[in-house]
């Protein structure tokens, strides 16, 4: 199955940005021995670009391989800079934005962890909706409620003044139809100022970032693509900035109650399409590059990469799939030490394990962290070489 149209503007402008076949469907899921790692349902990346609106997707994703459970672990908070990011979040939106004394509703609400820190810091009320929500369904005596379901035009009685949805869209097929159901969530509350966050395409195509594509995320957008996908949709854009250094696109909207959704004026072509042709070129040198400093340190001692999440998974399975090279995965997260890397098998150990297993090189996989895991090395006073993949970039001739 491959899609012809563009998901968002409908264009018949793809091409394609690059194609990996047989890669796993999950990157945050537990696996609990090697063998079951290695034996991880697959399936192909087609990243494509559609030259119309900028919109990049993979159109040979099947949804059906892609069922998130209870094996899904996916949480980022036990890193301290991640969990900084949250909080200076929360606290802008509640100081700048006045979200105090409000209805939030969080779109894709996981575990409850950023609704509660909206609820606590803002005096707000907090309405989570997700499909897989695992927990008691009020808490804080009704200030927090959850709701184990998607969020659509069945809760029009949910009054919103805020709408938040936080690495979200990214994981949808039909971006705008999610956006469409929450519009007609909002029909009761059209003056609600909607917030999304997810990863910026453009980000990934200029830092030439050749692990941030892979099957979890079936959606890529940069500045005009969001734009659009929200306009069609009816809402109208107040706001998108880059965030997280430049990582994630920060969205603020709010219902269109003038215009109907089908009748949005078109926005020019965009797209020289230059950025994503030199990503597909770049892959092969990169790899080289890659290699040839793994060797290096192999020559050294036992290497680890540090991140087993999406970005530590993509990377493996692209460099490393048979573990010539690489050892062990580093990981805070507590949830995810002791089990194995998703396709390739890698075990994935606790920062104590580097100078238990006699670990002499680790390579930092998102550079946002690099300086938290230094300062958890000198705390924890081991001696091992500390490397930012972004060291290993390859820059254009
Ligand atoms: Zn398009």
């Amino acid at each position: 199955m491959s899609i012809n149209n563009c998901p968002v503007c409908n264009s018949l402008h793809l091409s394609t940005v690059l194609t990996r076949t047989n890669i796993p469907v999950f990157q945050n899921v537990l696996m609990t021995s090697a063998q079951e790692a290695r034996q991880i349902v697959r399936g192909d990346l087609s990243i494509t670009e559609c030259s119309n609106c900028g919109f990049v997707f993979n159109r040979t994703f099947d949804s059906s391989k892609v069922v998130y459970d209870s094996q899904y672990e996916n949480t980022q908070s036990y890193s301290t800079y991640f969990e900084q990011y949250l909080d200076d979040l929360v606290t802008d939106l509640v100081t700048k934005h006045g979200i105090r004394n409000m209805n939030v509703v969080e779109v894709g609400c996981g575990k409850g962890l950023f609704l509660k820190k909206i609820v606590d810091f803002g005096d707000n009320a907090g309405y989570g909706f997700d499909p897989s929500y695992i927990g008691p369904d009020v808490l804080q005596e009704g200030k927090l409620k959850f709701e184990k379901r998607l969020y659509d035009e069945q809760c029009t009685h949910v009054q919103a003044d805020v709408v938040i949805c936080r690495h979200v869209i990214e994981h949808i097929s039909e971006p705008v139809s999610l956006l469409k159901a929450i519009r007609n969530a909002l029909i009761n509350s059209p003056h609600a100022k909607v917030f999304f966050e997810t990863p910026c395409v453009d980000w990934i195509l200029d830092n030439k970032v050749m692990f941030d594509f892979f099957y979890e995320h079936n959606s890529y957008f940069n500045r005009h693509s969001i734009t659009r996908a929200f306009q069609l949709a009816g809402f109208d854009i107040l706001e998108v900035k880059n965030v997280f250094n430049g990582q994630y696109l920060w969205i603020e909207a709010q219902v269109n109650t003038t215009i109907e959704p089908a009748h949005q004026p078109k926005q020019p072509l965009l797209q020289d399409q230059a950025k994503s042709k030199l990503f597909a070129q770049h892959e092969s040198r990169w790899r080289e590059t890659v290699h040839y400093n793994l060797e290096h340190y192999l020559a050294i001692g036992k290497t680890a990469i540090w991140g087993a999440g999406a970005k530590g998974v993509t990377f493996l399975n692209l460099i490393d799939p048979d573990r010539a090279y690489i050892d062990f995965v580093i990981d805070v997260n507590p949830n995810k030490i002791g089990n194995f890397l998703p396709g390739t098998g890698h075990e994935i150990v606790s920062i104590e394990a580097i100078a238990q297993r006699g670990i002499s090189t680790v390579i930092v996989m998102n550079p946002n962290y690099i300086d938290e895991n230094k300062s958890l090395i000198a705390k924890h006073q081991i001696d091992v070489k500390l490397i930012s993949i972004e060291e290993w970039s390859v820059n254009e001739p």
